[in-house]
């Protein structure tokens, strides 16, 4: 019997998971997938490590209708997959930390109402992924059950990165610059500071492209700072989010057009960013091949704000040594990558065009002085490593 460790990161309609076995002082996963449309049209598809299809299910959707089912039923379908295995922890992303939360933390009863305190912060995210601990808690009783937060990372940020101009009781209060992706920031650290030390002592600037986007500022494997704010709304536009957005707008939309607090979260959470702007899609993939001019624009503005963050934090670090792209976006849509990069000569920054067409795993130009990596992201990699080093802690102490 092997022991293996469980990662889950539970969505509003949708459980991610991924299995890793322990080997040694290590974790290596073996199976990964998603149950998405929970309570709707419920899929389930699994895949081994080779993306060889282990399950692929589909449900009515009352037949799976909440987190605890959704769970019962991964655990049905990936069952055969891990016969021989024994669970010996569940480790969870949790998007928020609040202000006091950032190592990974063994959820008790005591933890999980120090969790649901936390809802306020992140009303949107927040309550799923606490259904996923509770899911989690009910399909395996007695087995540990670890947070680790996606705002961890950047804790260490300086009062100037993390404040608002507001009265100093409303950063007293918790309004205050969190940052988010914090796992994928800190797996792409752990994984320059194995590769390439010297450059991760140094000025790195990881822009996190996905459908949820944002970019950091690491200097010597810490956040200096970070383009996600309070929520996980601003910074650059992202696939349905706006990005930053000037706060009188949504003043102005309350007081002449009558939206309310439901209506401009539909806007700015679903119907912005590049789906709103497009009008088509939030996938770059179906923008890049579109003819009709709105997805043109809605890539344009996306390259244009992404560019110029990275300006910004650049500025943060008092210069750039590494830009590393990473994320669906980062990883391979290679256009972007160049028309980000196009413009940025100013900091040392030019691509080198066919290392780029082949997402080479550096696509800077040979010579150019500051470097530019491309690196696949592994958030729940990085949660399994916080898992067995937590549960190593707690065998020592
Ligand atoms: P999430 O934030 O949901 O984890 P991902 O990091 O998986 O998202 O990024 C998904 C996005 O990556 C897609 O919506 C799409 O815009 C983009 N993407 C994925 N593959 C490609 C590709 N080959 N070319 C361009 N864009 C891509």
């Amino acid at each position: 019997m092997s022991d293996a460790v469980l990662v889950l990161n539970a969505g509003s309609s949708s459980i991610k998971f991924e299995l890793f076995e322990v080997v040694g002082d290590h974790a290596e996963t073996r199976l990964d997938g998603q149950m998405e449309g929970i309570g709707a049209s419920p899929h389930l598809i699994a895949r081994d490590a080779r993306r060889h299809v282990l399950a692929d299910h589909r449900w009515p959707g009352p037949d799976v209708a909440d987190h605890v089912t959704a769970l019962v039923r991964i655990m049905e379908g990936i069952g055969p997959s891990i016969e021989g295995r024994r669970i010996i922890a569940v480790g969870h992303r949790v998007v928020h930390g609040g202000p006091d939360l950032a190592d990974p933390m063994l959820v008790d009863d005591g933890a999980m109402e120090r969790l649901r305190a936390l809802m306020s912060l992140a009303p949107l995210h927040q309550p799923h992924n606490i259904a996923g601990i509770e899911a989690a808690t009910r399909r395996f009783p007695g087995v540990p059950q670890i947070a680790c937060f996606d705002t961890a990372f950047h804790r260490a940020h300086a009062w100037e990165a993390d404040t608002f101009a507001l009265p100093p009781d409303f950063y007293a209060r918790g309004i205050r610059r969190y940052g988010f992706h914090g796992l994928s920031y800190e797996y792409i650290s752990h994984l320059l500071a194995e590769e390439e030390p010297a450059l991760a002592a140094g000025r790195v600037v990881v822009a996190h492209l996905g459908n949820g986007s944002s970019l950091c500022a690491i200097r010597n494997g810490r956040s200096v700072d970070s383009t996600m704010g309070f929520t996980a709304l601003d910074g650059v536009p992202m696939g349905t989010r706006c990005g930053q957005i000037d706060p009188g707008v949504l003043l102005h939309l309350m007081l002449t057009e009558g939206m309310d607090a439901a209506d401009l979260t539909g806007l700015l959470y679903g119907n912005a960013g590049l789906k709103g702007m497009s009008g088509i899609s939030q996938d770059v993939r179906d923008l890049e091949k579109s003819e009709d001019p709105r997805a043109a624009q809605a890539l344009s503005y996306y390259v244009w704000r992404v560019r110029r963050e990275i300006g910004a934090l650049a500025a943060a670090l008092g210069g750039i040594d590494a830009l590393v792209f990473t994320a669906g976006i980062g990883e391979n849509a290679r256009n972007l990558r160049a028309r980000i990069c196009d413009g940025l000569g100013f900091l040392g920054i030019a691509v080198d065009a066919e290392r780029n067409a082949a997402n080479a795993p550096e696509i800077s130009s040979p010579g150019a002085a500051t470097r530019v990596l491309v690196r696949p992201t592994d958030e729940e990699g990085m949660i399994a490593r916080h898992v067995l080093a937590l549960l190593q802690r707690s065998e020592n102490a």
